[in-house]
């Protein structure tokens, strides 16, 4: 039996932390979708969509898309069915602003925040592991060339396409995600601390040390 009735997450760290590779991870032990709005809206641009254009430029410099319009998508996705046992959210929110947005969405569901998972990792970590990231364009699967390199060292193991980088994983835009996480999301730890809600792990041991670490801190999953 879980302890859980239902797992509302949010991963939280700087970018390139390692929450996507966690919550892959997390999204099938646990049973519940990985809602990340980077992917969302790297879909968007992919597609060529309307919102996909005006977000590209914006993704590009490293700079946060418009509130509503990552509040409008996170809404849509989370009234979603399969939501309804819980959700992993990778990427949001981002700022005081999109917590609250969080809040209203959940308190208008029925649903509960259940914790907030922050991924610890210094800067020029970061820097290094983005700098060798790459990624699948058809799966979404996440590679690094030296820490977490596919078996060839060039396409992905499970789709067998070649990996790609992304465009914002340079290092000038790097170093504005970087500052705009410090100055905009970091805050939203103390927001989360005053509820009782962060859990922080060390995300400088290896993939599978941080997974450990992640489910010793949140016990038992949930039955499928
Ligand atoms: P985020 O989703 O937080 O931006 P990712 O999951 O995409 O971060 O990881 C960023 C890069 O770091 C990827 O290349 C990934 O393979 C690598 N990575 C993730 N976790 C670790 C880890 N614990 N140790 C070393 N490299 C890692
Ligand atoms: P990520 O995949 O989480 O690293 O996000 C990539 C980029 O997408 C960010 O640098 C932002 O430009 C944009 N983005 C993703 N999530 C959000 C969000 N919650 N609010 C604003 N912009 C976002």
């Amino acid at each position: 039996m879980s302890i859980y009735r239902s797992l509302n997450l949010i991963l939280l760290g700087p970018p390139g932390s390692g929450k996507g590779t966690q919550a892959k991870v997390l999204s099938e032990k646990y049973h519940i979708p990985h809602v990340s709005t980077g992917d969302m809206l790297r879909d968007e641009v992919r597609r060529g969509t309307g919102l996909g254009r005006q977000a590209k430029a914006i993704m590009d410099r490293g700079e946060l898309v418009p509130d509503e319009i990552v509040g409008s998508m996170i809404l849509h996705r989370l009234d979603k069915e399969d939501c309804a046992r819980g959700v992993i959210l990778d990427g949001y929110p981002r700022n005081v602003a999109q917590a609250g947005v969080l809040d209203g969405i959940l308190a208008e569901l029925g649903r509960t925040l259940e914790r907030v998972i922050v991924i610890d990792v210094d800067d020029e970590e970061i820097v290094r592991r983005l700098g060798g990231r790459r990624s699948c364009p058809k799966c979404g699967r996440v590679y690094h060339l030296v820490f977490n390199p596919p078996r060839d060292g060039k396409t992905c193991d499970d789709c067998g396409v070649a990996l790609v980088q992304r465009d914002d994983d340079r290092e000038d835009v790097i170093r504005e995600r970087l500052r705009l996480y410090h100055q905009k999301t970091a805050p939203l730890i103390e927001l989360y601390e005053k509820r009782g809600l962060i859990v922080t792990i060390d995300g400088s041991q290896p993939v599978e040390g941080v997974t450990g670490s992640i489910i010793d801190a949140l016990g038992s999953p949930l039955s499928a």
